[in-house]
Protein backbone atom coordinates (compact mmCIF):
# COMPACT_ATOMS: atom_id res chain seq x y z
CA UNK A 1 0.00 0.00 0.00
CA UNK A 2 1.09 3.12 -1.15
CA UNK A 3 1.64 6.12 1.58
CA UNK A 4 -0.51 8.62 1.64
CA UNK A 5 -0.30 12.20 1.69
CA UNK A 6 -2.54 13.83 4.79
CA UNK A 7 -3.89 16.69 2.34
CA UNK A 8 -4.82 13.85 -0.01
CA UNK A 9 -6.56 11.34 2.26
CA UNK A 10 -10.01 11.32 3.90
CA UNK A 11 -9.25 8.77 6.62
CA UNK A 12 -7.23 10.93 9.13
CA UNK A 13 -8.31 10.27 12.57
CA UNK A 14 -9.73 13.16 14.74
CA UNK A 15 -10.10 10.90 17.92
CA UNK A 16 -9.78 7.68 19.57
CA UNK A 17 -12.23 6.87 22.42
CA UNK A 18 -10.62 6.20 25.82
CA UNK A 19 -10.89 2.57 26.59
CA UNK A 20 -11.58 1.43 22.57
CA UNK A 21 -9.77 -1.05 20.72
CA UNK A 22 -8.07 1.66 19.38
CA UNK A 23 -6.77 3.14 22.14
CA UNK A 24 -5.86 -0.36 23.62
CA UNK A 25 -4.18 -0.47 20.21
CA UNK A 26 -2.15 2.98 20.47
CA UNK A 27 -3.76 4.24 17.62
CA UNK A 28 -3.83 7.98 17.36
CA UNK A 29 -5.35 11.43 16.91
CA UNK A 30 -3.90 11.68 12.96
CA UNK A 31 -2.92 8.33 11.65
CA UNK A 32 -4.99 7.28 9.00
CA UNK A 33 -6.65 4.26 7.87
CA UNK A 34 -5.04 2.59 4.58
CA UNK A 35 -7.31 -0.87 4.65
CA UNK A 36 -9.04 -2.99 6.16
CA UNK A 37 -9.03 -6.40 5.54
CA UNK A 38 -6.83 -5.48 2.17
CA UNK A 39 -10.00 -3.17 1.18
CA UNK A 40 -9.18 0.33 0.98
CA UNK A 41 -12.13 2.29 2.86
CA UNK A 42 -14.43 4.50 0.27
CA UNK A 43 -16.54 5.87 2.74
CA UNK A 44 -18.11 5.80 5.95
CA UNK A 45 -20.53 3.23 5.22
CA UNK A 46 -17.71 0.78 3.64
CA UNK A 47 -16.45 1.72 6.95
CA UNK A 48 -18.98 0.13 9.28
CA UNK A 49 -19.51 -2.72 6.67
CA UNK A 50 -15.82 -3.48 6.29
CA UNK A 51 -15.10 -3.29 10.42
CA UNK A 52 -18.57 -5.82 11.34
CA UNK A 53 -16.15 -8.20 10.72
CA UNK A 54 -14.99 -10.77 13.60
CA UNK A 55 -11.15 -10.46 12.69
CA UNK A 56 -9.58 -7.79 10.65
CA UNK A 57 -6.25 -6.13 9.75
CA UNK A 58 -6.15 -2.97 9.91
CA UNK A 59 -3.25 -0.99 8.23
CA UNK A 60 -2.55 2.46 9.69
CA UNK A 61 -0.02 5.01 8.43
CA UNK A 62 1.29 6.50 11.65
CA UNK A 63 1.90 10.10 12.36
CA UNK A 64 5.79 9.30 11.18
CA UNK A 65 4.83 7.77 8.42
CA UNK A 66 5.38 4.65 9.27
CA UNK A 67 2.86 1.99 7.98
CA UNK A 68 1.46 -0.88 10.59
CA UNK A 69 -0.46 -3.45 10.95
CA UNK A 70 -2.93 -4.37 13.51
CA UNK A 71 -4.65 -7.90 13.42
CA UNK A 72 -7.74 -7.59 15.51
CA UNK A 73 -9.96 -9.98 17.09
CA UNK A 74 -13.50 -8.80 18.44
CA UNK A 75 -17.02 -8.89 18.44
CA UNK A 76 -18.96 -8.25 15.33
CA UNK A 77 -20.66 -5.59 16.52
CA UNK A 78 -18.18 -3.89 18.70
CA UNK A 79 -17.01 -0.81 17.23
CA UNK A 80 -12.80 0.21 17.01
CA UNK A 81 -13.62 3.58 18.44
CA UNK A 82 -12.46 5.62 15.72
CA UNK A 83 -14.02 9.34 15.00
CA UNK A 84 -12.94 10.71 11.34
CA UNK A 85 -12.08 14.10 10.88
CA UNK A 86 -14.61 13.81 8.00
CA UNK A 87 -17.61 11.86 9.39
CA UNK A 88 -18.40 10.67 5.80
CA UNK A 89 -15.04 9.95 5.35
CA UNK A 90 -16.12 11.48 1.94
CA UNK A 91 -17.53 14.65 0.20
CA UNK A 92 -21.14 15.37 0.90
CA UNK A 93 -23.23 14.69 -2.50
CA UNK A 94 -24.92 17.64 -3.02
CA UNK A 95 -28.19 17.38 -4.85
CA UNK A 96 -29.37 17.64 -8.43
CA UNK A 97 -32.61 19.19 -8.01
CA UNK A 98 -34.21 22.52 -8.27
CA UNK A 99 -37.49 21.72 -6.44
CA UNK A 100 -40.26 24.32 -6.45
CA UNK A 101 -40.61 24.20 -2.85
CA UNK A 102 -36.79 24.74 -2.13
CA UNK A 103 -35.90 26.28 0.86
CA UNK A 104 -32.18 27.09 0.48
CA UNK A 105 -33.49 28.75 -2.95
CA UNK A 106 -35.55 30.72 -1.04
CA UNK A 107 -32.70 32.46 1.62
CA UNK A 108 -31.96 35.94 1.45
CA UNK A 109 -28.00 36.73 0.25
CA UNK A 110 -25.20 36.87 2.84
CA UNK A 111 -25.99 34.05 4.97
CA UNK A 112 -23.91 31.34 6.17
CA UNK A 113 -22.34 29.80 3.42
CA UNK A 114 -23.02 26.33 5.11
CA UNK A 115 -26.51 27.45 5.02
CA UNK A 116 -26.55 26.87 1.47
CA UNK A 117 -25.01 23.61 0.99
CA UNK A 118 -27.74 21.40 -0.45
CA UNK A 119 -27.11 18.04 0.36
CA UNK A 120 -28.65 14.64 -0.77
CA UNK A 121 -26.54 12.30 0.04
CA UNK A 122 -27.93 8.33 1.00
CA UNK A 123 -25.03 8.13 3.62
CA UNK A 124 -26.26 11.15 5.70
CA UNK A 125 -29.98 9.79 5.55
CA UNK A 126 -28.53 6.78 7.15
CA UNK A 127 -26.22 8.15 9.66
CA UNK A 128 -27.99 11.44 10.50
CA UNK A 129 -31.92 11.22 9.25
CA UNK A 130 -31.45 13.45 6.54
CA UNK A 131 -34.29 12.92 3.61
CA UNK A 132 -32.78 12.43 0.40
CA UNK A 133 -34.58 12.25 -2.78
CA UNK A 134 -32.82 9.31 -4.87
CA UNK A 135 -32.35 11.39 -8.21
CA UNK A 136 -28.56 11.82 -7.84
CA UNK A 137 -27.83 7.93 -7.67
CA UNK A 138 -26.54 5.56 -9.97
CA UNK A 139 -28.07 1.83 -9.98
CA UNK A 140 -24.81 1.23 -8.25
CA UNK A 141 -25.03 3.33 -5.83
CA UNK A 142 -28.61 1.76 -5.28
CA UNK A 143 -27.26 -1.55 -5.41
CA UNK A 144 -25.27 -0.40 -2.44
CA UNK A 145 -27.59 0.31 -0.25
CA UNK A 146 -29.54 -3.18 -0.51
CA UNK A 147 -26.04 -4.72 -0.11
CA UNK A 148 -24.99 -2.89 2.99
CA UNK A 149 -28.47 -2.86 4.16
CA UNK A 150 -28.89 0.64 4.96
CA UNK A 151 -31.66 1.43 6.63
CA UNK A 152 -33.80 3.26 7.75
CA UNK A 153 -33.75 5.07 4.52
CA UNK A 154 -35.25 8.57 4.49
CA UNK A 155 -36.89 9.85 1.51
CA UNK A 156 -38.45 12.86 0.20
CA UNK A 157 -41.10 11.60 -2.05
CA UNK A 158 -43.36 14.93 -3.04
CA UNK A 159 -45.23 12.46 -5.64
CA UNK A 160 -45.33 8.97 -7.23
CA UNK A 161 -46.36 10.72 -10.26
CA UNK A 162 -43.21 10.75 -12.41
CA UNK A 163 -44.29 13.24 -14.74
CA UNK A 164 -45.07 15.16 -11.69
CA UNK A 165 -42.40 14.71 -10.21
CA UNK A 166 -40.01 15.39 -13.07
CA UNK A 167 -41.83 18.88 -12.78
CA UNK A 168 -41.51 19.63 -8.80
CA UNK A 169 -38.11 18.76 -8.24
CA UNK A 170 -36.99 19.94 -11.66
CA UNK A 171 -34.75 17.17 -12.65
CA UNK A 172 -35.96 14.26 -15.56
CA UNK A 173 -34.38 11.46 -13.16
CA UNK A 174 -36.89 12.32 -11.03
CA UNK A 175 -39.53 10.10 -11.93
CA UNK A 176 -38.04 7.01 -11.01
CA UNK A 177 -38.89 7.04 -7.59
CA UNK A 178 -41.61 4.39 -7.25
CA UNK A 179 -39.25 0.96 -9.01
CA UNK A 180 -36.56 2.24 -6.73
CA UNK A 181 -38.63 2.05 -3.59
CA UNK A 182 -40.19 -1.27 -5.17
CA UNK A 183 -36.91 -2.34 -4.98
CA UNK A 184 -36.29 -1.55 -1.15
CA UNK A 185 -39.55 -2.91 -0.14
CA UNK A 186 -38.59 -5.85 -1.89
CA UNK A 187 -35.56 -5.99 0.07
CA UNK A 188 -36.93 -5.43 3.69
CA UNK A 189 -35.36 -2.27 3.79
CA UNK A 190 -37.47 0.05 6.55
CA UNK A 191 -38.08 3.49 4.73
CA UNK A 192 -39.98 6.61 6.24
CA UNK A 193 -41.17 9.11 3.34
CA UNK A 194 -42.25 12.83 3.80
CA UNK A 195 -44.00 15.34 1.42
CA UNK A 196 -43.98 18.67 1.08
CA UNK A 197 -47.18 19.40 -0.25
CA UNK A 198 -48.24 22.84 -2.75
CA UNK A 199 -51.66 23.62 -3.02
CA UNK A 200 -52.72 23.01 -7.09
CA UNK A 201 -49.55 20.96 -7.34
CA UNK A 202 -49.20 17.98 -5.58
CA UNK A 203 -52.39 18.12 -3.10
CA UNK A 204 -55.81 16.25 -3.71
CA UNK A 205 -55.99 13.62 -6.08
CA UNK A 206 -51.91 13.27 -6.67
CA UNK A 207 -51.83 12.87 -2.45
CA UNK A 208 -54.88 10.81 -2.63
CA UNK A 209 -52.85 8.54 -5.42
CA UNK A 210 -49.34 9.50 -4.06
CA UNK A 211 -50.65 7.86 -0.46
CA UNK A 212 -52.42 4.92 -1.71
CA UNK A 213 -49.26 4.23 -3.87
CA UNK A 214 -46.96 4.22 -0.88
CA UNK A 215 -49.45 2.55 1.14
CA UNK A 216 -48.81 -0.92 -1.01
CA UNK A 217 -44.97 -0.67 0.06
CA UNK A 218 -46.41 -0.96 4.07
CA UNK A 219 -44.63 -2.26 6.14
CA UNK A 220 -41.06 -1.40 4.20
CA UNK A 221 -42.88 2.07 4.22
CA UNK A 222 -43.53 2.52 7.69
CA UNK A 223 -44.89 5.94 7.62
CA UNK A 224 -45.39 9.84 5.67
CA UNK A 225 -45.91 12.94 7.17
CA UNK A 226 -46.60 15.35 4.99
CA UNK A 227 -45.82 18.78 5.99
CA UNK A 228 -46.49 22.32 4.48
CA UNK A 229 -44.14 24.32 1.59
CA UNK A 230 -42.51 27.02 3.30
CA UNK A 231 -42.58 30.23 1.59
CA UNK A 232 -39.98 33.05 2.43
CA UNK A 233 -40.19 36.89 0.81
CA UNK A 234 -37.26 35.84 -1.54
CA UNK A 235 -38.80 34.37 -4.11
CA UNK A 236 -37.98 36.17 -7.16
CA UNK A 237 -36.87 34.44 -10.20
CA UNK A 238 -38.58 31.24 -8.99
CA UNK A 239 -42.19 29.57 -10.25
CA UNK A 240 -45.00 31.15 -8.43
CA UNK A 241 -46.72 28.69 -6.03
CA UNK A 242 -49.24 29.26 -3.21
CA UNK A 243 -49.09 28.57 0.54
CA UNK A 244 -51.77 26.67 2.69
CA UNK A 245 -54.39 29.18 4.14
CA UNK A 246 -57.53 28.68 6.83
CA UNK A 247 -59.37 26.71 4.55
CA UNK A 248 -56.68 24.96 2.63
CA UNK A 249 -55.36 23.74 5.93
CA UNK A 250 -58.83 22.81 6.88
CA UNK A 251 -59.33 20.77 3.62
CA UNK A 252 -56.04 18.71 4.15
CA UNK A 253 -57.07 17.70 7.58
CA UNK A 254 -60.43 16.56 6.25
CA UNK A 255 -58.98 14.61 4.14
CA UNK A 256 -56.46 12.83 6.52
CA UNK A 257 -59.05 11.85 9.00
CA UNK A 258 -60.99 9.83 6.44
CA UNK A 259 -57.37 8.13 4.85
CA UNK A 260 -56.36 7.57 8.11
CA UNK A 261 -59.45 5.74 8.53
CA UNK A 262 -59.44 3.63 5.62
CA UNK A 263 -55.44 3.25 6.76
CA UNK A 264 -56.10 2.23 10.23
CA UNK A 265 -59.07 -0.66 8.91
CA UNK A 266 -56.78 -1.40 6.23
CA UNK A 267 -53.23 -1.67 7.66
CA UNK A 268 -53.86 -1.67 11.34
CA UNK A 269 -51.99 1.71 11.46
CA UNK A 270 -52.91 5.85 10.22
CA UNK A 271 -49.56 5.28 8.49
CA UNK A 272 -49.64 8.95 7.02
CA UNK A 273 -49.58 11.70 9.10
CA UNK A 274 -49.97 15.96 8.62
CA UNK A 275 -47.38 18.02 10.54
CA UNK A 276 -48.75 20.16 13.27
CA UNK A 277 -48.47 23.27 11.09
CA UNK A 278 -51.93 22.49 9.70
CA UNK A 279 -53.36 21.92 13.17
CA UNK A 280 -51.82 25.52 14.24
CA UNK A 281 -53.18 27.28 11.39
CA UNK A 282 -56.38 25.88 11.33
CA UNK A 283 -56.83 26.17 15.26
CA UNK A 284 -58.15 22.42 15.04
CA UNK A 285 -57.95 20.19 17.90
CA UNK A 286 -54.85 18.49 18.10
CA UNK A 287 -55.23 14.36 17.86
CA UNK A 288 -54.98 12.39 20.77
CA UNK A 289 -51.66 11.21 22.09
CA UNK A 290 -52.26 7.35 20.74
CA UNK A 291 -53.44 8.98 17.36
CA UNK A 292 -49.41 9.65 16.95
CA UNK A 293 -48.83 6.02 17.50
CA UNK A 294 -45.58 6.30 19.09
CA UNK A 295 -44.61 9.49 16.89
CA UNK A 296 -42.43 7.98 14.16
CA UNK A 297 -42.15 11.25 12.47
CA UNK A 298 -41.51 13.44 15.45
CA UNK A 299 -38.56 14.91 13.74
CA UNK A 300 -40.38 15.76 10.66
CA UNK A 301 -42.63 18.11 12.75
CA UNK A 302 -45.50 15.81 13.18
CA UNK A 303 -46.92 15.67 16.76
CA UNK A 304 -44.05 17.71 18.66
CA UNK A 305 -47.38 20.06 20.32
CA UNK A 306 -48.90 17.05 21.35
CA UNK A 307 -46.15 15.64 22.93
CA UNK A 308 -45.18 19.23 24.71
CA UNK A 309 -48.65 19.30 25.87
CA UNK A 310 -48.76 15.97 26.95
CA UNK A 311 -45.38 16.39 29.08
CA UNK A 312 -46.39 19.74 30.40
CA UNK A 313 -49.32 18.77 32.21
CA UNK A 314 -48.15 15.61 33.49
CA UNK A 315 -45.85 17.96 35.06
CA UNK A 316 -47.81 20.14 36.21
CA UNK A 317 -49.47 17.36 37.67
CA UNK A 318 -46.86 15.99 40.15
CA UNK A 319 -46.23 19.57 41.50
CA UNK A 320 -47.15 19.88 44.83
CA UNK A 321 -47.33 22.13 47.14
CA UNK A 322 -47.84 25.88 46.77
CA UNK A 323 -45.45 27.65 44.67
CA UNK A 324 -45.42 31.57 44.79
CA UNK A 325 -43.41 33.00 42.04
CA UNK A 326 -44.08 37.07 41.85
CA UNK A 327 -42.49 37.25 38.40
CA UNK A 328 -43.23 38.63 34.64
CA UNK A 329 -41.98 35.58 31.90
CA UNK A 330 -41.78 36.11 28.61
CA UNK A 331 -41.81 33.53 26.01
CA UNK A 332 -40.94 34.81 22.32
CA UNK A 333 -42.62 32.15 20.10
CA UNK A 334 -43.34 32.55 16.28
CA UNK A 335 -46.19 33.61 15.21
CA UNK A 336 -47.68 30.10 14.00
CA UNK A 337 -47.39 28.45 17.71
CA UNK A 338 -48.78 31.66 19.34
CA UNK A 339 -52.38 30.01 20.30
CA UNK A 340 -51.20 26.64 21.25
CA UNK A 341 -48.18 28.80 23.80
CA UNK A 342 -50.83 31.03 25.28
CA UNK A 343 -53.28 28.00 26.35
CA UNK A 344 -49.87 26.36 28.14
CA UNK A 345 -48.71 29.71 29.66
CA UNK A 346 -51.90 30.00 31.52
CA UNK A 347 -52.49 26.08 32.53
CA UNK A 348 -48.40 27.22 33.88
CA UNK A 349 -49.48 30.61 35.43
CA UNK A 350 -52.78 28.40 37.23
CA UNK A 351 -50.24 25.93 38.97
CA UNK A 352 -47.68 29.23 40.40
CA UNK A 353 -49.32 31.88 42.24
CA UNK A 354 -48.25 35.60 41.38
CA UNK A 355 -46.57 34.28 38.02
CA UNK A 356 -47.18 36.33 34.89
CA UNK A 357 -46.48 34.93 31.59
CA UNK A 358 -46.13 36.82 28.54
CA UNK A 359 -46.76 35.03 25.12
CA UNK A 360 -45.39 37.30 22.71
CA UNK A 361 -45.47 36.40 18.92
CA UNK A 362 -42.58 37.22 17.12
CA UNK A 363 -43.28 38.52 12.91
CA UNK A 364 -40.88 37.06 11.29
CA UNK A 365 -39.48 40.21 9.20
CA UNK A 366 -36.10 38.56 7.88
CA UNK A 367 -37.50 35.79 5.56
CA UNK A 368 -41.13 37.18 5.60
CA UNK A 369 -44.57 37.32 7.70
CA UNK A 370 -45.22 33.81 5.70
CA UNK A 371 -42.87 32.11 7.49
CA UNK A 372 -44.77 31.41 10.91
CA UNK A 373 -42.76 28.45 12.72
CA UNK A 374 -40.59 29.50 15.99
CA UNK A 375 -37.47 27.41 14.87
CA UNK A 376 -37.06 30.35 12.12
CA UNK A 377 -37.29 33.20 14.08
CA UNK A 378 -34.06 35.34 13.80
CA UNK A 379 -32.51 37.53 16.51
CA UNK A 380 -32.40 40.59 15.24
CA UNK A 381 -36.09 39.97 14.99
CA UNK A 382 -36.43 38.82 18.82
CA UNK A 383 -34.62 41.95 19.86
CA UNK A 384 -37.53 44.66 17.83
CA UNK A 385 -40.22 42.96 19.24
CA UNK A 386 -38.73 41.85 22.91
CA UNK A 387 -36.87 44.99 23.77
CA UNK A 388 -40.39 47.27 24.96
CA UNK A 389 -41.45 44.42 26.56
CA UNK A 390 -41.74 44.64 30.65
CA UNK A 391 -40.20 41.71 32.46
CA UNK A 392 -38.05 39.77 34.61
CA UNK A 393 -36.98 36.53 32.45
CA UNK A 394 -37.61 35.82 28.47
CA UNK A 395 -37.99 32.48 27.34
CA UNK A 396 -36.77 30.85 23.78
CA UNK A 397 -37.02 28.05 21.97
CA UNK A 398 -33.64 26.14 21.44
CA UNK A 399 -35.35 25.17 17.97
CA UNK A 400 -34.46 29.00 17.42
CA UNK A 401 -30.71 28.77 17.28
CA UNK A 402 -28.35 26.60 15.93
CA UNK A 403 -28.35 23.15 16.99
CA UNK A 404 -24.50 23.09 18.95
CA UNK A 405 -23.83 26.64 18.66
CA UNK A 406 -25.92 29.56 20.59
CA UNK A 407 -26.18 31.30 17.05
CA UNK A 408 -29.88 32.70 15.54
CA UNK A 409 -29.81 32.24 11.88
CA UNK A 410 -29.40 36.06 11.22
CA UNK A 411 -25.54 35.48 12.87
CA UNK A 412 -26.87 37.41 16.24
CA UNK A 413 -25.53 35.69 19.21
CA UNK A 414 -27.39 34.57 22.41
CA UNK A 415 -24.95 36.89 24.38
CA UNK A 416 -26.24 40.24 21.38
CA UNK A 417 -29.50 39.25 22.28
CA UNK A 418 -29.31 39.44 26.00
CA UNK A 419 -27.33 42.62 25.97
CA UNK A 420 -29.77 44.53 23.81
CA UNK A 421 -32.73 43.14 26.42
CA UNK A 422 -30.73 43.44 28.96
CA UNK A 423 -32.43 40.66 31.24
CA UNK A 424 -31.96 37.07 32.14
CA UNK A 425 -32.65 34.77 28.46
CA UNK A 426 -33.31 31.42 29.05
CA UNK A 427 -33.67 29.06 26.02
CA UNK A 428 -35.46 25.97 26.61
CA UNK A 429 -35.30 22.66 24.65
CA UNK A 430 -38.93 21.10 23.34
CA UNK A 431 -39.69 18.89 26.67
CA UNK A 432 -42.31 19.76 29.36
CA UNK A 433 -39.37 18.80 32.15
CA UNK A 434 -37.34 20.95 30.96
CA UNK A 435 -39.77 24.10 30.58
CA UNK A 436 -41.46 23.52 33.69
CA UNK A 437 -37.92 23.77 35.63
CA UNK A 438 -37.53 26.84 34.58
CA UNK A 439 -40.68 28.16 36.58
CA UNK A 440 -39.35 26.00 39.63
CA UNK A 441 -36.06 28.09 39.39
CA UNK A 442 -34.31 24.94 38.59
CA UNK A 443 -33.18 26.54 34.92
CA UNK A 444 -30.49 29.22 34.53
CA UNK A 445 -30.09 31.04 31.78
CA UNK A 446 -27.21 30.25 30.16
S1 LIG B 1 -33.76 18.24 -2.82
FE1 LIG B 1 -35.01 19.96 -3.47
S2 LIG B 1 -35.61 20.91 -1.56
FE2 LIG B 1 -33.91 19.59 -1.08
S3 LIG B 1 -32.11 20.87 -1.24
FE3 LIG B 1 -32.37 19.92 -3.23
S4 LIG B 1 -33.56 21.39 -4.38
FE4 LIG B 1 -33.75 21.96 -2.26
Amino acid sequence: MELKNIKETKNIIEEVAKGSIADELGIETGDIILSINSKEVEDIIDYKYLISDEFLILEIQRNDNEIWEYEIEKDFDEDLGIIFTNPLIDKAKSCKNKCIFCFVDQLPPDMRETLYFKDDDSRLSFLQGNFITLTNMSDEEIDRIIKYRLSPINVSVHTTNPELRVKMLKNKNAGKIYPILERFHKANLEINCQIVLVPDVNDGQELDKTLIDLSKLYPSVKSVAVVPIGLTKYRENLEKVKSFNFDRSSEVLQYFSAIQDKFLKDLGTRFAFPSDEFFAITGKELPSFEEYEGFPQYENGVGLMKSFQIEIEEELKNISGNYRLDNIFTIATGTLAFDFMKEIALKIEEKFKGLKINVIPVVNKFFGEKITVSGLVTGFDLIEKLKEVETDKVIIPKSMMKSCENIFLDNITLEDLKNELKVPVIVSKVSGKDFIDIFRGEVKDE
